[in-house]
């Protein structure tokens, strides 16, 4: 018989074992190694049976078997003390603490539109959600108070599995949020907190509010699917009108739908995210965020609602805690104009982007947009300020990343290459500044080392600090060999699992127990399937890839695995061309594709591949971070020099595929890159990986302990989080305490400053270059006196700084190399200063206006600048 409905119920545990329910439901669990352990000790068949779920371990277990360990001391003893351990570790002073604190946020708000975790907790589609997840643990092991915001997804992304020709098969299976470690956020009264966010149509869209705790960071989540958001209680023309789309499946999954459903989703977790937080520190007594940062463009629409808030000054109501202007939860300094709130809001904002090229970035209709964000939904704003926020080149576009940009005064790429791209694709905002000034910096992203590090690796080596000198060639060697023989254990279920569900029938799946060989070179490729990075690049010569993996004196084995997003085609029979060819009964034990890549089945890639292959079309590749888990554990990347591997790269803890980049045609690109790809493996992976002594190969040991020596303590997660609270969380929390100190009098000012310069900038003009002083034969070090006139067109000569810019020229008149001092202002309008000549060569110079006022967070920030001439 059939269900009609499901739901879970949660067990009661006997008095000794209760703390379990804590255990499971604080995921730190995920990366603590012991607290796992105890849950596997439980029930071990169980435990693996259920995914490795504690809650849903917790559920499986009969009562009477409860009962029965209930009364076992020595694992009530370990309870205990897992529970204690874990009310440690969230009470006591951690890094954040120890900081000499004065302005350091009390905290941080970080919305992103996937988390991934854990999981268990299937909210997330790739790269973006784990770098989320990896930052709010690090966040929780440093004691950072984050507040994170995303949407609670009823199928999380999808499952993955191939039809027997091997072309891509989607499911959904739905999520019941009762089974999750998660917590209903309820309001005084015990009634569940629901937020509203008003929808075209005087509909209103409700949400609930579910919590994850992920160590000490709480993780909001929010989900339409409730009674409130049926057609006809969600107001409006009931079911079947014009846009009468059932509003309880906003939430429905991750990216889905079409540019409704995701500017829906994005004034979701933007303005109903806010208006969560609020709720979420009203009911909890939480500190509220003083700096709010932004994880990709898609939840932007947050410093809209916070620019409401300090514009009409209040909360909007939420059931459970109602408004009140009077708590400390709720924003303070009503009465503010747009341009007021603008500048208070900017002063606390972060955006990172995470998007190296133009079409990865989220834009909508100026229509659309018009549509959604009515005076309903963000009382007072005024709309045609709102959409220049997100303007761009095309005038019917609204630009998510530039509302982005627009919003906050400090933003990053999220590698040293990626600030460079994201400088040059940016840099229109910034008309008139050299590439190298857009005011776009860069954090490089890292992973939670123990999320991704497998157990063994700390064993043997200790914490991420210590070097691994003491330990022996043999010993290092023995942990690589025992990692890479889980991994091939992991591939055969995997195999014969995935052959199963292809339609195959057992006694055809014989030959699976022998795919791979635990002491064959093996390499791995994971990761999402967008074009550009070339998951097929490998197969360019099939010819010499089936030489490579048959090679009888130094074989290689391949696992590929990797999800195609579901409306792309062309991504799918990327992966149905890997598939068939591994399908090849003369290669099949030495390639493997593996369907349903999630952080499962990462973590057993990364533990285990003696090569982290990754070959992107340089440089669409923002960060990369899987190759940053790869050599946590010891694992050698093999990769094009894009993103993070740009700047790690160090020639003796990998290998670089060249790159083609000026090669303009794509085709002979990819013949290129690929044929340096096996060359590489030929000549140089292979080898120093097959060359033995007393049966440990030397070159390949010296990389694995280089590498653990030096990059395993940089690409940890923690190195990015330091970062994010030292450069960016504290001048952004500093900056925003001065812009509301005395009643915003910091922000009004700059406020009125940018109006100011509005009117009179057009007008403002240099009127004259000279320069003087220097003697007939000039050399590097001479002084030269610059001076200028300058018309402010009535702006005061301390609302501008005028410098003078010196550097070598080309044969077009660009300076390069250029340094610029700041010029001093004489009284008569002129201004001077003398600038000793930087270099050698053919010199040039010139003179610009930029604005100047204490609370910019730079002169290049408002992208407004004179030249001469
Ligand atoms: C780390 C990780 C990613 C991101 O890896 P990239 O190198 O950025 O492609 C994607 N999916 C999973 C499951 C991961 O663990």
């Amino acid at each position: 018989m059939r269900a009609l409905r499901r739901f879970t119920v949660r067990a009661q545990l006997p008095g000794p074992l209760a703390p379990l329910q804590t255990l499971a439901t604080n995921l730190r669990w995920t990366w603590h190694a012991p607290t796992r352990d105890l849950f596997a000790s439980l029930e071990p068949q169980a435990w693996d049976d259920c995914g490795q779920d504690p809650v849903r371990l917790l559920g499986e277990i009969p009562t009477a078997r409860l009962a029965e360990l209930a009364t076992d001391d020595a694992l009530t003893a370990r309870v205990a003390e897992c529970a204690a351990d874990l009310q440690r570790y969230l009470d006591e002073p951690r890094w954040y603490q120890e900081q000499d604190g004065a302005g350091l946020p009390g905290a941080i708000g970080y919305f992103s539109m996937e988390f991934g975790v854990s999981e268990v907790l299937p909210n997330y589609s790739g790269g973006l959600g784990v770098l989320a997840g990896d930052h709010l643990k690090a966040a929780s092991d440093l004691g950072v108070p984050l507040v994170a915001v995303g949407l609670l997804y009823r199928s999380g992304y999808f499952r993955q599995s191939l039809s027997l020709d091997g072309w891509q098969l989607e499911h959904y299976p739905a999520i019941d949020p009762q089974g999750l470690p998660l917590q209903l956020l309820t309001g005084d009264d015990g009634a569940p907190v629901l937020i509203e966010v008003a929808m075209p149509g005087d509909r209103t869209l409700s949400a609930r509010i579910w919590l994850a705790r992920v160590g000490r960071v709480p993780l909001l989540l929010l989900d339409t699917d409730i009674e409130e958001n049926t057609a006809e209680n969600s107001g409006g023309t009931s079911g079947g009108s014009s846009d009468g789309t059932d509003l309880r499946g906003v939430t429905d999954r991750l990216y889905g739908g079409d540019q409704n459903h995701r500017i829906q989703q994005e004034i979701l977790i933007g303005v109903g995210g806010v208006r969560a937080v609020r709720a979420f520190c009203r009911v909890t007594g939480h500190p509220a965020p003083e700096v709010f940062h932004t994880n990709e463009g898609h939840a932007g629409f947050l410093g809209l609602e916070r620019i409401r808030e300090l514009c009409t000054g209040s909360a909007v109501a939420s059931n459970g805690a109602g408004p009140s202007s009077s708590s400390p939860a709720t924003v303070s300094g009503a009465g503010l104009d747009f341009d007021e709130a603008l500048a208070a809001v900017r002063a606390g904002t972060v955006f990172t982007t995470h998007t190296p090229v133009p079409a990865g970035i989220d834009r909508f209709g100026l229509g659309l947009v018009r549509h959604y964000l009515t005076d309903r939904l963000l009382p007072g704003l005024p709309v045609e300020r709102v959409l220049a926020l997100g303007a761009e080149d095309d005038p019917e576009m609204f630009n998510m990343a530039h509302m982005g940009l627009r919003l906050a005064q400090r933003a990053n790429g999220v590698s040293k290459l990626h600030g460079i791209v994201s400088r040059g694709m940016f840099g229109g905002m910034w008309a008139g500044f050299d590439q190298e000034e857009v005011p776009i910096g860069s954090v490089t992203n890292g992973v939670h080392g123990n999320t991704w590090e497998a157990g063994q690796v700390a064993d043997v080596l200790g914490a991420p600090e210590s070097t691994p000198a003491e330990v022996s060639d043999a010993d290092l060697w023995s942990l690589r060999n025992t990692l890479r023989s889980r991994l091939v254990d992991e591939v055969r279920r995997r195999v014969r699992a995935a052959w199963l569900e292809r339609g195959a029938s057992e006694p055809e799946l014989g030959w699976t127990d022998h795919v791979f060989d635990p002491d064959v070179l093996t390499v791995g490729f994971a990761r999402r399937v967008p074009t550009y990075k070339r998951l097929t690049l490998m197969l360019r010569d099939p010819d010499r890839l089936r030489g490579l993996l048959l090679d009888p004196q130094r074989p290689v084995q391949l696992i590929v695995a990797g999800k195609s997003h579901p409306a792309d085609d062309g991504g799918k029979a990327l992966i149905q061309q890997i598939v068939r060819f591994a399908d090849d009964a003369g290669v099949r034990h030495r390639i493997v594709f593996l369907p349903d890549y999630d952080m499962s089945m990462a973590r057993y890639l990364y533990w285990g591949c003696d090569v982290w292959l990754n070959n992107p079309l340089r440089p669409l590749e923002a960060c990369g971070t899987s190759g940053m888990k790869s050599a946590l554990n010891g694992g050698l990347n093999l990769s094009i020099r894009d993103g993070w591997w740009d700047e790690f790269y160090d020639g003796r803890n990998g290998w670089a595929i060249p790159t083609a980049d000026g090669v303009e045609d794509p085709t002979r690109r990819d013949d290129l890159e690929a044929n340096a790809l096996y060359e590489l493996i030929a000549t140089q992976v292979g080898p120093a990986f097959y060359d033995r002594i007393d049966g440990v190969p030397p070159r390949w040991v010296e990389m694995v302990r280089h590498t653990l020596t030096t990059l395993r303590p940089k690409v940890q997660a923690t190195r990015m989080v330091r970062e994010y609270v030292q450069d960016w969380y504290a001048p952004a929390g500093r900056a925003a305490a001065t812009a509301a100190a005395d009643d915003y009098a910091a922000a009004r000012d700059i406020a009125q400053y940018r109006a100011r310069l509005n009117k009179a900038w057009n007008h403002v003009r240099i009127t004259g270059v000279d320069a003087s002083g220097l003697p007939d034969t000039p050399v590097v070090g001479s002084p030269m006196t610059v001076r200028a006139g300058v018309d402010l067109a009535g702006l005061d000569p301390s609302d501008v700084t005028v410098e003078a810019v010196v550097g070598r020229v080309d044969d077009a008149d660009e300076l390069a190399d250029s340094i610029t001092a700041a010029m001093t202002h004489s009284g008569d309008g002129s201004w001077e200063v003398a600038v000793p000549l930087p270099h050698a060569g053919l010199t040039g110079y010139t003179v610009r206006v930029l604005p100047q006022h204490p609370h910019l967070a730079s002169s290049v920030e408002l992208g407004r600048i004179v030249l001469a001439g």
